[in-house]
This record gives structure tokens, sequence and C-alpha cells, in this order.
């Protein structure tokens, strides 16, 4: 079975997920817009019991923003982290992933919310490194 690792910017909290997963979420509401400071959030969802924390499981600080919305961050580096709240699912931040996922995004939510900078100009520049 395939083993999947994640950990945060400054390497404090650190998770696996096993076995496939079948894309990415991207909700472009805006307070995911607000929370990630991009575009959205970018979410793999997995299974509780395909997911466990390797390091720092309690390292992490969460915002209630709403009753119904959360975020949770490393303590130490501001990573946004794998959100626990739901009883079935991890709910994990596709950017904290190690390793290729293998497969793209497979739903956008709130699309009529996403932000209009949310694309590339005609004249749009590319650099595989930094911009020289
Ligand atoms: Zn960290
Ligand atoms: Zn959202």
């Amino acid at each position: 079975m395939t083993v999947r690792t994640g950990s945060c910017l400054c390497g404090a909290r650190a998770y696996e997920i096993d076995g496939d997963i079948d894309g990415v979420w991207v909700c472009h509401c805006s307070l995911c817009r607000k929370a990630s400071g991009s575009n959205g959030n970018w979410i793999l969802i997995v299974p509780r019991d395909r997911f466990r924390w390797m390091k720092g499981e309690h390292h992490a600080v969460t915002f209630a923003l709403r009753p119904t919305y959360t975020i949770t961050r490393c303590k130490t580096c501001g990573t946004p982290l794998p959100a626990e709240l739901d009883a079935r699912n991890v709910y994990v931040t596709a950017g904290t992933l190690d390793v290729p996922l293998g497969k793209g995004v497979r739903t956008h939510l709130f699309c009529a919310s996403r932000a209009d900078w949310d694309s590339d100009e005609p004249d749009a520049r590319f650099f595989d490194e930094r911009a020289g």
C-alpha cells in the first residue's frame, strides 16, 4: 500500500496517509481565500483510519472563526494544517504533502466566489525557479 508523508514548514508536525486519494478539493469561498491568503483552500479528504500524526500531534493552535469554520495552524511556523473536527474525515491541506499525489483537482467549490485574479494573463511568464 502507498504511504504518503506530509509536514509543516518548520517540521514540528508530520503525518502519514495510507492508500491513494482520488483528487484534490478546492474551495474558492471568501472565508477560504482569507484564511489561506491565496486563491482558496486546497484539501485532500482522507478517512480518519487512513491518517495518523507521526510528530507534534498537539503542536497546533485552532482558530474558531465561526461555529462552522475553524482553521488549525502550527504553533511555531503558522502553516495551515490538517483539520480534524469531522468525525469521519481529516481535511488535509494539500500544500503540506511532502511527496507527489499522483492526482490533480477533482472538485472546485464556491466557483461563483472565485477571485477574478485567479487566472493567467495571456502573457503570463513561467519560471522553473525564481524569476531571474
Ligand atoms: Zn511548523
Ligand atoms: Zn471555503
